[in-house]
């Protein structure tokens, strides 16, 4: 399980990683990106590191709970 986090100064929304974690990330009405899960487990978390790895600001954090 682990926490996923954003760093807004740095996303520049351009929504790569809601076709890496369909699950985790969206684009809201606005373009905007909007992460659905904060925290995420299993295969959703593979996904995750997978995005993270491809953003390309690398603006992606996880942080492992417990
Ligand atoms: S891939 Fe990175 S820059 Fe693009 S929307 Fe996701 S977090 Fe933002």
């Amino acid at each position: 399980m682990a926490d996923v986090t954003i760093d807004w100064d740095r996303c520049i929304h351009s929504g790569m990683c809601t076709t890496i974690a369909g699950n985790v990330f969206g684009m809201g009405p606005d373009a905007r990106l909007v992460v659905l899960h904060h925290t995420v487990t299993g295969a959703d978390l593979d996904s995750v590191h997978d995005a993270a790895a491809c953003c390309p600001v690398d603006a992606i954090g996880v942080a492992a709970e417990g």
